[in-house]
């Protein structure tokens, strides 16, 4: 890791995981310390497990994050979770827009910057979510997929302490492939000069993980590019021994 800001290794559980992986959630707790110089440790499960993960890991070094969060604070919005809910369940970060809720659910920007902003009035850290397609990709459209992304989900006032940028190209999500480093360093240096030109010496300071098919096997590879703060993991987080290889690479 080149860069002065404290690389952030963030997994994303999606939708698995019973009360069973309580288990391997333990494994990654007895695992950390050995690793928590080198990163911050969030592990995102789905919502019926936050509580429970934790509980366990009070005291110490890996976070518990969520994955959504409705943008209202409470209501008539049934088998929806309000962020303050997730918050108040243990959850210290929540990621917004990932590109399988956008597809999924059809969320667009203007939605996922309310839920960026309801995370924060909640209390906690907003994760968003940026990526492009392969069809957007082989169409030579990257960057402006993703500079209308930043225009649209980021709200004003975002900080380096309050908004994390995930860059996840859709196309490498679960699938085995991955941007060339040269493709990353491109990308993220795009990313940063939007940040800074935005939001400033924040803009500098803020935290841009890079997102698909991350593994122990690439990770050191992913982190030592200039830009990228860390990583946002998927499958690989489900394992403790995955995960906490993946942050021995920072
Ligand atoms: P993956 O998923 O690591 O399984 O590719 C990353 C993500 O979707 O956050």
């Amino acid at each position: 890791m080149i860069d002065a800001i404290r690389p952030l290794i963030a997994g994303n559980w999606k939708m698995n995981g019973l009360k069973a992986s309580t288990a391997e959630f333990g494994a990654m707790l007895n695992g950390a310390t050995e690793v928590a110089g080198k990163a911050d440790l969030l592990v995102c499960p789905p919502a019926t497990l936050i509580a429970a993960f934790a509980e366990k890991a009070c005291g110490k070094k890996v976070a518990v994050g969520a994955q959504d969060c409705h943008p209202k604070a409470s209501g008539a919005h049934t088998g929806d979770i309000a962020a303050e809910m997730l918050v108040d369940s243990g959850a210290t970060a929540i990621i917004v827009g990932h590109s399988e809720r956008r597809a999924d659910h059809g969320e667009g920007d203007a939605l996922i910057r309310q839920k960026a902003e309801a995370a924060w009035r909640a209390g906690v850290t907003a994760i968003v979510c940026i990526g492009e397609t392969q069809g957007q990709r082989d169409a030579g459209q990257t960057l402006d997929i993703l500079r209308g992304q930043l225009t649209g989900s980021l709200p004003d006032g975002s900080t380096s302490a309050n908004l994390v940028v995930a860059y996840e190209p859709v196309w490498a999500i679960g699938t085995g492939l991955t941007p060339t480093s040269r493709d990353v360093e491109q990308i993220h240096g795009f990313i940063r000069e939007f940040l800074t030109s935005r939001f400033k010496a924040d803009g500098a300071g803020m935290r841009i993980l890079y997102g698909g098919s991350v593994k122990p096997s690439n990770a050191a590879e992913l982190m030592a590019v200039k830009n990228v703060n860390g990583a946002l993991v998927g499958g690989a987080s489900l394992k403790a021994a995955d995960f906490l290889a993946i942050a021995q690479g920072c």
